[in-house]
């Protein structure tokens, strides 16, 4: 395969992007002036080597000093937490599971809700069957069990609630993460979902603030 071809590959593996989509992109960039090309791969290696993964929510995000990247930061000396989970005005007794950090993005501009976050890192494929390879459940469980009762029956959420799309793949998503945490929040929290106002086939991350504020409202 020579390299066009390799970087049209690349493209058509981005979210969303089909193969017309990708060669599109990559002629695109061979339009462009050498010059973009060099900013743009600075940019881009910049942007990941200061980019972190928050040890709470799993979260991605991008370590700033002064509102500038910091990349010559070492990884081992930068806070693993994220601005929202360090964040101690937050409530902490309620986590809003989603599948990835672009539906985070969404709910957290509605401005609707205040409590912390795990991001699942994706949606099960019905029919998928090993959907620990897909989203991050053991981590899930690792996150809401109560870590000062040493076992996992208890968890130290009041409430849980399960945003995930209302596309197929998403409520399968959300039975799978449903089953395996019945054991866990049996007694001790409350396990919800978005309710009335979110449509069928409603995809989180093209939802207004608006819609999710009243399905946050009704949820159930
Ligand atoms: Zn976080």
């Amino acid at each position: 395969m020579d390299n066009l071809s390799r970087l049209i590959e690349i493209f058509s593996h981005f979210p969303g992007i089909g193969p017309r989509q990708a060669r599109r992109f990559a002629y695109y960039l061979l339009g462009k002036p050498q010059s973009f090309i060099n900013d743009f791969v600075k940019l881009v290696g910049e942007v990941k080597s200061a980019s972190n993964q928050c040890s709470e929510c799993q979260r991605l995000f991008i370590d700033r000093g002064n509102g500038k990247l910091v990349p010559e930061m070492s990884k081992s000396s930068r806070s693993t937490l994220c601005n929202i989970c360090s964040d101690t005005s937050r409530d902490r007794s309620t986590l809003m599971v989603v599948a990835r950090d672009s539906d985070f993005e969404s709910i957290e501009k509605s401005g609707a809700y205040r409590g912390v976050y795990f991001i699942l890192g994706g949606t099960v494929p019905i029919l998928d069957k090993e959907p620990e390879k897909r989203i991050r459940l053991k981590l899930l469980l690792n996150r809401i069990s109560d870590t000062t009762a040493k076992s996992l029956t208890t968890t130290q959420f009041k409430e849980i609630i399960l945003s995930l799309n209302t596309t197929p793949d998403g409520e399968h998503t959300a039975d799978i993460v449903r089953a395996s945490l019945e054991k866990l929040t049996k007694k001790s929290s409350k396990l919800t979902v978005l309710g009335r106002g979110l449509s069928t086939g409603a995809e989180l991350e093209y939802v207004d603030g608006e819609t999710i504020k009243n399905a946050l409202k009704n949820r159930a």
